[in-house]
């Protein structure tokens, strides 16, 4: 590890490799984030409707998707927009991974809804607006389900890692890390996707970290080439928007795939994941000779 990475991120050593320490899987029903398999997460931007959420949970799990992202608590820009379902969106996502198997990601978005989502989730999502609301910080990572931590859209990467290290040291190593793109002058796209940031994190750090190519771009046109960007940075998976008529859906509806576009985002990943099982291989061939 360069020398100076220590010295930049000296506040947060739980989330640094050690000797012993070169990678966390987190396990969820039978899924392993940051393990062999690439991950990849996929279901909507918001919980609408049951058709909504099961047909496309059940189009996700065909195409190779292994967990359902939904949103039943929304954090909208505009307080005048739909804010999700809440308790009737956590049980449809239950409906959906009864039906599919898939294991359920969401957002939890106040401390006081945290034991309602553990009630439901296999994965409790901290959205980007909330990556430094410390005391939901504390009450997720106790609550003892694993946390999908994104990325606060002005959060620097020693931002990022030192919210990552209150969730450890509160007793949670169940941490799967994920960028969104960041705030930058660019405005051509919704937000600016920081791929180094994967590159620094996978070097750096043992804990899983996953792209989100749809908050990234923030125009579905782009969301496949910059998925095929993120297996290449060695992300562990994606997290991916997907409706089954994306310009109907009730939010971020542009950068939605549908499920022809999600369907050719899988097959334009196959030739990136297979490279990086090889690379993995021959990784692990060139540990065991020493
Ligand atoms: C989401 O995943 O729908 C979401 C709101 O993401 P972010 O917190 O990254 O904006
Ligand atoms: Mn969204």
């Amino acid at each position: 590890m360069h020398a100076s990475w220590h010295d930049c991120f000296a506040d947060c050593p739980g989330v640094l490799k050690t000797a012993e320490r070169q990678q966390t899987v987190v396990r969820v029903r039978d899924v392993e984030i940051g393990g062999e398999t690439f991950v990849t997460m996929a279901g909507p931007c918001s919980v609408e409707t049951e058709s909504q959420l099961l047909a496309t949970a059940h189009h996700v799990r065909r195409a190779g998707a292994s967990i359902l992202r939904g949103g039943a608590f929304k954090p909208r820009s505009s307080p005048y927009s739909f804010q999700g379902l809440g308790r009737e969106g956590l049980e449809l996502l239950a409906q959906a991974r009864e039906e599919t198997g898939l294991a359920i990601v969401t957002e939890v978005m106040s401390e006081d809804d945290v034991p309602l989502v553990a009630a439901y989730a296999d994965i409790l999502q901290i959205g980007s607006r909330n990556m430094e609301n410390y005391t939901l910080l504390e009450a997720a990572a106790r609550c003892g389900r694993p946390i999908l931590l994104k990325r606060g859209m002005v959060a620097t990467i020693a931002d990022f890692l030192r919210s990552a290290e209150c969730v450890l040291a509160n007793g949670n190593p169940n941490l799967i890390l994920c960028e969104r793109g960041i705030r930058t002058f660019e405005t051509a796209v919704r937000n600016t996707f920081d791929v180094a940031a994967i590159a620094l994190i996978k070097q750096i750090s043992h804990l899983p970290i996953i792209a989100d190519p749809s908050h990234a771009a923030g125009r579905r046109e782009l969301v496949p080439a910059l998925a095929r960007i993120a297996v290449a940075a060695e992300a562990d998976g994606l997290i991916v928007e997907v409706h089954p008529n994306p310009d109907k859906a009730w939010s971020d509806g542009e950068q939605t795939l549908d499920f022809a576009g999600f369907d050719g985002m899988m097959r334009s990943l196959e030739p990136y994941t297979a490279l990086r099982a090889d690379a993995r291989r021959k990784g692990a061939l060139m540990e065991a000779v020493g």
